[in-house]
């Protein structure tokens, strides 16, 4: 143990083991501002679990962003392995930039990149209750243990937090309404000849409807009530240098509701890249898929089934009902919401973290920042519309890294002097 680390059990704790988490681990390790044994990640799924899943679920083959964006600090690292292990056949051509990995290459790579830090070696297989910062260290509540560190790194995504429509709110708990990022959903028990009825217009419930059409037997119907958009990303590239264009949110007051609206304006949400949409195409030329555009209003459980009447009076029985209806506020994730209630830490608009612009760093009531620090979709209103994306764990685990060298230095020189 370094001479700083007097009286906690990790120097930095990490919770959640995504991509953010797992960046910020490899950043830490690879600027030798921890050893190992000073690190713990939490995180019940398991390293990357949760998106391996979320990507599976929805049927995704092959990624958005540019193999650059991927999860180590050397961008062309990942083209690196798929070039020592032949598999540069994986990366997907584009019209703009560079190529994009296939699924299952990002996450061979990875997990190469988990073995080389040997990150397992350092996962708490728990969830995190609740996080208190006491001033001098930071008291992480788990599952399992409670651990003292002094640093605390916030990675945990969306934390579950989904959006249903109206009409599904009372078919929750019933077996053929599903949400696609439902833990529970598994899209290889829908049956080989089942009618299905998938709910969304963006790049999740197309792509889901392209990949479950492609059993013959089935007959799928797209509920999409708005135009089609297809955008390459999900935002204006220039979001993703994170200079200049960010200034723009950081003229608002932080964690406010102007910053939140300029997010929302600048994010391309509910589009679809050109290569899903040509798919999408296809699958309609051919009779695959059946686009509905009227929205759904009543949706009622009969026997095992679910019968759906849309506004236009048109009605549809299905044996599987899949709502791909986006995700619900990052600031709403249970983890977030305890902390919003329960701790000293100040929120905003719609419980929005109030993050420092420079360092991530989640402040106090009292206007210090805390020993806590946020990555992921959570800082939108510091990094915007990429926050959430590989490329915003790669600008975080800058700003993060940046602030930790100074104040280990500073805790170190205070304990030789
Ligand atoms: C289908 C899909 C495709 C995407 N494609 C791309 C793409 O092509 N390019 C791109 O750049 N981005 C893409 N993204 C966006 C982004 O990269 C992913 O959402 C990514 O998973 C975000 O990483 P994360 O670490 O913030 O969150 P997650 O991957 O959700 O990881 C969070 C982790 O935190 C853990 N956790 C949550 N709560 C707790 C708790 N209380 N205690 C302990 N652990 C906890 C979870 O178990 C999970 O493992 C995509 C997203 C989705 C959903």
């Amino acid at each position: 143990m370094r001479e700083t680390d007097t009286d906690t059990d990790s120097l930095v704790t990490i919770v959640g083991g995504g991509v953010h988490g797992v960046h910020l681990a490899v950043r830490l390790l690879q600027a030798d501002l921890v050893e190992p044994c000073e690190l713990c990640i939490v995180d019940p799924s398991g390293l990357l679990e949760s998106f391996r899943r979320t990507c599976r679920q929805c049927g995704m083959a092959e990624f958005r962003s540019p193999f650059v964006h991927n999860v180590a600090p050397d961008s062309f690292s990942l083209r690196d392995f798929a070039r020592e292990h032949g598999r540069q056949d994986e990366l997907c051509p584009t019209t703009v930039g560079a190529e994009r990995p296939t699924v299952s290459l990002f996450f061979d790579h990875a997990e190469w990149i988990c073995d080389r830090y040997d990150l397992e070696s350092i996962r708490m297989d728990a969830r995190v209750t609740t996080i208190t910062d006491t001033g001098r260290n930071v008291e992480v509540d788990t599952t399992r243990d409670c651990i003292t560190t002094r640093w605390c790194l916030l990675a945990v995504g969306h934390g579950r937090s989904f959006t249903y429509p109206e009409w599904a709110t009372n078919l929750l708990s019933s077996n053929p309404v599903t949400h696609v990022w439902d833990p529970t959903f598994d899209p290889d028990a829908i049956g080989e000849t089942a009618s299905v009825g998938i709910v969304g217009g963006g790049i999740t419930a197309t792509q889901l409807a392209t990949t479950v059409a492609q059993l013959p037997g089935r007959d799928v119907v797209l509920f999409a009530r708005s135009p089609f958009r297809v955008e390459t990303l999900e935002a204006n590239t220039d979001w993703m240098h994170f200079s200049g264009v960010t200034e723009k949110l950081h003229a608002h007051p932080p964690a406010s509701r102007a910053r939140e609206e300029l997010v929302t304006e600048v994010r391309y949400d509910g589009t679809i890249p050109p290569y899903v949409f040509r798919r999408l195409q296809r699958a309609l030329e051919q009779g695959r898929i059946e686009l509905e555009r009227s929205e759904i209003a009543v949706a009622t459980e009969a026997g095992g089934t679910v019968v759906t009447t849309c506004q236009d009076g048109s009605a549809y029985c299905f044996d599987d009902l899949i709502c791909a209806t986006g995700f619900g506020s990052p600031y709403d994730g249970e983890l977030f919401r305890h902390l919003r209630q329960q701790s000293t830490l100040q929120t905003g608009y719609r419980g929005a973290p109030v993050l420092d612009d420079d360092t991530l760093r989640w402040m106090r009531q009292n206007g210090t920042p805390s020993r806590i620090a946020v990555s992921g979709v959570a800082a939108q209103q510091v990094l915007g519309p990429f926050a959430r994306n590989v490329i915003g764990a790669k600008r975080a685990g800058t700003l993060i890294t940046g602030f930790l060298e100074s104040e280990l230095d500073a805790e170190k020189q205070e304990v030789e002097l």
